[in-house]
């Protein structure tokens, strides 16, 4: 089982630059890294680097792009114009890709929607969109991967929702992202898990959370936690084993944690305990 680290980790730390990611990655031992879109809108135009120094560095080193982490709220629009700037930004998204070798993009559901839908559009509009997307991702050999996001608000917000929109597209390159913060937040299945078939899950996001109530607002990822520290509620055995049952493929495990203490290390801090952490869970659980 190989390393990730998710710059969701240290995106607010100091200073904090996708390219000195690379480098601490690299020299940390993680074998991937998904890069955050929300540290390339903010730090490209502030010129910290380009894509091509990012290109340049994946192909001169062992550390790999796992994903491009992520288009946001790619389902459930209503007007043309929506829909079309969903596409347009996944055009965008793949020429990144190009230049940084990247054969992943993670798609993330839309929240708050206007309309009062149910699970049966959402499904039928998701399974829609996602059609449309593999039509365009499909000449470059680039995975899709819906990661349900586990607050009230979001429409595809369990496993078992996500798992039914990636059978009914039936496709290669459609699969999901399983993070167990997410998957906990709105109290997803084990037994739909146990039924998965453990190739359509394509990232596994590791983290532990403390223990709030399912659907509070106050449940957010700001209560996630490096697994085990004190109060991680989470059976992170139960989440390995079963992923081990089930035939996962995606051969890495990705720490992905989003705490505003984390925040205040030093970036090489965090991501020097980000590697120990996720090494010493993959050590004791698979
Ligand atoms: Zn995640």
């Amino acid at each position: 089982m190989k390393i990730g680290f998710n710059e969701g980790c240290n995106r607010f730390c100091e200073n904090h630059s996708v390219l000195e990611d690379l480098k601490l990655c690299e020299k940390y031992g993680f074998d991937y890294i998904d890069v955050q879109s929300e540290c390339l809108d903010r730090e490209l135009p502030e010129g910290k680097y380009t894509l091509e120094d990012l290109g340049d560095f994946f192909r001169t080193h062992n550390l790999k792009m796992l994903s491009y982490n992520a288009l946001v709220f790619f389902n459930m629009k209503q007007t043309q114009e929506e829909k079309d700037a969903v596409m347009a930004e996944l055009d965008e998204i793949i020429r990144r890709c190009e230049i940084l070798g990247c054969k992943m993009i993670v798609v993330v559901p839309s929240m708050d929607i206007p309309v009062q839908a149910t699970l049966d559009e959402i499904k039928a509009d998701a399974v829609a969109v996602l059609r449309q997307m593999v039509e365009k991702v499909e000449p470059h050999g680039i995975k899709l991967s819906i990661e349900f996001i586990g607050q009230p608000t979001m429409t595809i917000n369990r496993f078992e929702d996500a798992y039914a929109i990636v059978q009914e597209v039936n496709h290669p390159l459609v699969g999901l992202t399983l993070d167990q913060y997410h998957f906990h937040g709105m109290a997803s299945s084990f037994e739909a898990l146990e039924k998965a078939d453990g190739k359509k899950i394509f990232v596994w996001h590791l983290n532990g959370t403390e223990n709030v109530p399912c659907g509070a607002a106050y449940n957010t990822d700001e209560k996630r936690l490096w697994p085990e520290e004190p109060g991680d509620c989470l059976d992170h055995k139960r989440f390995a084993d079963t992923l081990k049952k089930i035939g996962f493929e995606g051969d890495v495990c990705t720490m992905e944690v989003f705490r505003p203490d984390y925040y205040k290390l030093t970036n090489e801090e965090n991501i020097k305990t980000a590697a120990e952490r996720t090494r010493a869970h993959v050590e004791k659980y698979w």
